[in-house]
């Protein structure tokens, strides 16, 4: 199998189980995901197409730097977006249009190590990101696996309307970010929108997510009891940093699998 098919049978297998609707992840045509092929290209849900039975025909091939042109210039009204991201395809005569979020996938994807992304709108997660008091609540961490998996700190995304704008704001919060922490980040909760998980695999991608949504349902138990109570910066930062913890981040971005 060349490395294209196999970019593509990974990002179906990987969209099949973000969108198994017993996981709360994802509906209808909820969410989107992107692999990439290589330094030119990627793959991306196409507009209308449901993560949990997605096929080839629900998948385009978009060109880097026509997606990525976008994020640059001028403003652009809805139809010229939708235009000039159907100019992006490649390989696809009369075929689907890439999804509007095709921006931010674009943009994630350029960032080092990263291979695939999965958007998704977790019932737990958008419970606290339709919240008043989302970044609050997710300010601090809670166990430590939320830690290995999901990174020392999500970036927040304010509400942004959908498309170039969007995808502007997550750029400048990513370029912040990784400015505040030394590293890019794993995941992005965007407000009363949902998740983005950030990964080097697709078992790093559906680790994120499914510990976010474990992270997320754990935090609304906690008001059961008097509200969280989270780890310390010390005991956050010794987890961060411990050679065994690094292990096991390896571990589950896939890297130990060579
Ligand atoms: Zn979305």
């Amino acid at each position: 199998m060349s490395n294209k098919e196999q970019t593509m049978q990974q990002l179906i297998a990987m969209s099949h189980w973000l969108g198994e609707e017993s996981r709360g992840f994802a509906i209808l045509g909820e969410g989107n995901t992107s692999g990439k092929i290589g330094d030119d290209s990627f793959y991306v849900k196409a507009s209308g197409a449901q993560l949990s039975n997605i096929s080839e025909r629900g998948i385009v091939e978009v060109s880097f730097s026509k997606v990525l042109d976008m994020l640059d210039g001028p403003a652009l009204t809805d139809a010229e977006i939708k235009a000039r991201l159907k100019a992006a395809t490649l390989n696809n005569d009369g075929g689907p249009a890439p999804s509007i979020e095709t921006l931010f996938h674009a943009y994630l994807l350029s960032l080092p190590g990263v291979n695939f992304i999965g958007h998704t709108h977790p019932i737990s997660v958008n419970s606290i990101t339709c919240s008043s008091g989302w970044k609050q609540f997710t300010s601090g961490r809670l166990f430590p696996d939320e830690i290995v998996c999901c990174g020392i700190a999500p970036v927040y995304i304010d509400y942004t309307d959908p498309g170039v704008t969007l995808a502007r704001t997550i750029k400048e919060s990513v370029e912040s970010y990784v400015k505040q922490y030394g590293e890019r980040p794993k995941s992005v909760l965007m407000q009363n929108h949902g998740l983005i998980a950030v990964g080097g695999t697709v078992s790093e991608v559906q680790s994120i997510t499914a510990m976010w949504d474990k992270t997320a349902k754990v935090l609304a138990g906690t008001f059961q009891f008097g509200g969280p109570n989270y780890m310390t910066a010390e005991a956050v930062d010794r987890i961060y940093t411990r050679p065994d913890e690094l292990d096991r981040k390896k571990l589950i971005e896939g890297l130990n699998r060579e």
